[in-house]
């Protein structure tokens, strides 16, 4: 064989083989699709989204915020827009109709995202608090409104109080997802604090109140008392693309 003619072999089983490693990945990433279309890639504070599902505006336990359409981030993995739909349709369902207001999620392709640290890869989601009026009764609104340590509006003043009940029947639903595994449920400690009392009192199971208070955490001083922030686990499928980040709770083990 020629030296010419060996060079020119040398370079094509480069290029092929660099083709068979390339497509062997891709091969896996499909592989992960077909189970699951959408696809969770790295950190919530640095990744990206594949395929992401649409939360569409309303849902029988939901409707998305006006922000939420504005900034076209209403798309996460297919477990997160699962669970953001199932358990507002538990609540709602159970609790007289309240229908929860939904935050941001990814953007189409997640990424950076200018009002977040995180919402980067389709796993994270905001909603805002259910609320009641002066009267005690249910009602639905678009802000997101901050309560204090007795569960009253903040701004505008005693306008609003925290609907404890149907903000813990949230964070149950959330405790006791299992087909999604439910990471964080960033909310400010004085209302955690309110929320678990009225647990208690309502005579929760004890597991139940244990996990709650494991998902339940303040990330920074004078963060979330305006909303929950939820993040869920990297889902099965979406592994080893998807990274997880921080404690996995003995439960999900
Ligand atoms: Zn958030």
């Amino acid at each position: 064989m020629s030296n010419k003619k060996r060079i020119f072999q040398l370079i094509f089983i480069t290029i092929v083989g660099c083709g068979l490693v390339h497509s062997g990945f891709n091969t896996q990433v499909e592989a992960a699709s077909s189970i699951s279309p959408s696809l969770s890639i790295g950190l919530p504070h640095e990744g990206a989204l594949k395929n992401g599902e649409v939360l569409p505006s309303t849902g029988d336990g939901y409707r998305l915020m006006q922000t939420a359409r504005d900034r076209r981030a209403r798309f996460g993995v297919v477990e997160l827009v699962q669970l953001i739909k199932q358990s507002t349709f538990r609540v709602y369902l159970n609790h007289k109709g309240a229908k929860a207001a939904v935050g941001d999620l990814s953007k189409r392709t997640g990424g950076e995202f200018e009002h977040h640290a995180s919402h980067q890869n389709g796993r994270d989601v905001d909603f805002a608090f259910y609320i009641l009026n002066v009267k005690g009764k249910s009602i639905s609104s678009n802000e997101m409104i901050p309560f204090d340590k007795n569960g009253f509006s903040i701004e505008p003043p005693m306008k609003y109080r925290f609907d404890v009940e149907r903000n813990w029947a949230l964070v149950q639903e959330l405790a006791e997802s299992h087909k999604v595994a439910v990471q964080w449920i960033f909310v400010a400690g004085h209302l955690e604090n309110l929320l678990l009392e009225h647990a208690a009192n309502a005579g929760v199971s004890a597991q139940t109140i244990a996990r709650a208070e494991q998902m339940m955490k303040q990330p920074s001083k004078n963060s979330h008392f305006d909303h929950f922030h939820i993040r869920i686990y990297c889902p099965a499928n979406d592994k080893p693309h998807c990274k997880d980040f921080g404690p996995r709770w003995a439960w999900y083990r």
